[in-house]
């Protein structure tokens, strides 16, 4: 760790920790009795069984006391478009690093285990179960979406009170949760950045950059000319593909602000998510964005945004000009980026989006559910190839029809547009037929996570039946994978 200012030793020993071959018991102190490993994640799982004497290492780092140290970090950061001052991990700390399988540096949180020396305005550095299961359950997903993400090795019920606040002000008491997260180290924020920054310690700002450079996270990503010029443009970038992967799957963050950015691009603070459903750009998760600031067809333009207050950070560190290369960086990635997507999901090069603009309007028109009909995109190239022959209109109007249970003569025209672009664009590609479609049912998934299965799943888990919550987070690890939830 460097520097002081964005992070603080957090008092060593009061984690008591037990580790055994798959289980790990965390901050004893706050649990109670009979707090159990409800549920883990196979694969980073896997990870922390092959490399044991590393996590022991760390474990043991806690136990030692004195050497054995947690941070919770420091940041600042924009919060709904507005400066929101000194923030910092308030239920988060790290516990240190390990080493994983490919040989990449890993971080290791504890989240929900009690108040840090952030905490702040009466928090109480805990978490609800209800909320630690769903940040799992769509980490998951998101990991098996390829898309950059922090993970939960596990979710802990703690069996233990948290009181929470309803928007009405009473009190209600729910059941906690804990878990122990995974994500690229060091895990630094936008926010860890603006705070130096708007405290005008420049130098800080320049040896935070430093340690972020000399980590594994860009490793060949950054020339020696102008480092930290280089560093905006690959946090730029990262972040640009990121978006973009969550876009071209209808996930919604919902609470974007700088302090929930990463400079290495990993989606961090699952909690206010939402996977579309129905076809709309102003889908909002946020319940609490009451002007949609973070909408689905926002994100790209707030991305950028956040990236701008990055590079805001480091005015005094770089030339204007690397303000500049930032942001065609970013808008450089995301394009690209959309294009390699489009152009697995559609099984066709798509340069000018004339293919997925005519099929975003026949799902915006029909408000049709994002997931089913992207992944219908394979069966219509495939007939549409096959019966070449035949009206392409017909043939797109008959999955429709058939894929949404309604009436193929009452589809809206704007499937017929869609219909003469794509049936143009596959007569002019040339590749096999069979591999295209084998590309575009791996970019496409069957399953989504949806707010119902989500909600009753852990509804089960609060009463104690955890199978359907099993089920869930065993489909989310395999969601291009053909099979009926039961
Ligand atoms: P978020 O909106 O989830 O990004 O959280 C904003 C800030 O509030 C972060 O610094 C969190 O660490 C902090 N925070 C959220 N919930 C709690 C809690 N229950 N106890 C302490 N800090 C919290
Ligand atoms: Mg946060
Ligand atoms: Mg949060």
């Amino acid at each position: 760790w460097v520097g002081d200012g964005f992070h603080e030793e957090f008092g060593a020993g009061r984690y008591e920790t037990t580790l055994s071959e798959r289980t790990a018991t965390w901050g004893r102190e706050r649990v109670g009795d009979d707090a159990v490993i409800a549920l883990t994640s196979s694969e980073t799982g896997r990870l922390i069984d092959c490399d044991g004497s590393e996590i022991e290492r760390v474990a043991r780092r806690l136990t030692e006391g004195g050497a054995g140290t947690a941070t919770a970090r420091a940041y600042a950061g924009h919060q709904f478009g507005t400066f929101a001052g000194a923030l910092g991990d308030g239920r988060v700390v790290s516990l240190g690093w390990v080493k994983s399988l490919d040989g990449t540096t890993r971080e290791v949180q504890v989240k929900g285990g009690g108040k840090t020396t952030r905490t702040r305005d009466g928090g109480d550095g805990r978490c609800t179960l209800r909320s630690t299961i769903r940040e799992f359950l769509c980490a998951e997903i998101l990991a098996a979406l390829d898309v950059p993400t922090t993970r939960l090795m596990c979710v802990i019920s703690t069996n233990e009170g948290v009181v929470r606040r309803t928007k009405a002000n009473s009190a209600r008491l729910e059941y906690g949760g804990m878990s122990v997260r995974v994500c690229e180290a060091p895990l630094v924020r936008f926010g860890t950045f603006e705070l130096p920054a708007s405290r005008r310690d420049f130098d800080c700002v320049r040896a935070l950059a430093d340690h972020v450079i000399a980590s594994d996270l860009f490793v060949g990503e950054i020339d020696d000319v102008d480092r930290h010029g280089a560093l905006l443009c690959a946090a730029a970038r990262r972040n640009a593909i990121t978006v973009a992967r969550w876009m071209s799957i209808g996930f919604v963050h919902g609470v974007m602000n700088t302090d929930n950015t990463t400079v290495c691009g990993t989606t961090i603070d699952l909690g206010r998510f939402g996977f579309m459903e129905a076809y709309d750009e102003e889908f909002c998760s946020n319940p609490d964005d009451e002007t949609k600031m973070y909408a689905f067809g926002r994100q790209r333009s707030v991305a950028r945004w956040n990236v701008e207050r990055l590079c805001d950070a480091f005015e005094r560190v770089v030339p204007a000009s690397a303000h500049r290369s930032a942001l065609c960086a970013f808008d450089d990635a995301f394009e690209n980026e959309t294009k390699r997507l489009n152009e697995r999901k559609f099984g066709v090069r798509d340069d000018d989006g004339v293919v997925s603009s005519a099929f975003h309007r026949v799902l915006r028109v029909g408000g049709f559910d994002f997931t089913r009909a992207h992944r219908a995109l394979g069966e219509i190239a495939s007939t549409l190839v096959e019966s070449s022959s035949s009206s392409s209109e017909r043939v797109v109007r008959n999955v429709f029809a058939r894929l949404f249970d309604v009436d193929a003569e009452q589809l809206d025209r704007s499937v017929d547009d869609f219909a003469r672009a794509y049936a143009s664009a596959l007569s002019s590609d040339a590749r096999d037929a069979r591999r295209r479609r084998l590309t575009q049912d791996a970019t496409n998934p069957v399953f989504i996570l949806r707010e119902r299965d989500v909600t009753e799943a852990i509804d089960a888990a609060l009463e104690d039946d955890w199978t359907l919550a099993r089920t869930l987070a065993h489909r989310c690890a395999t969601p291009f994978r053909d099979e009926i939830l039961s």
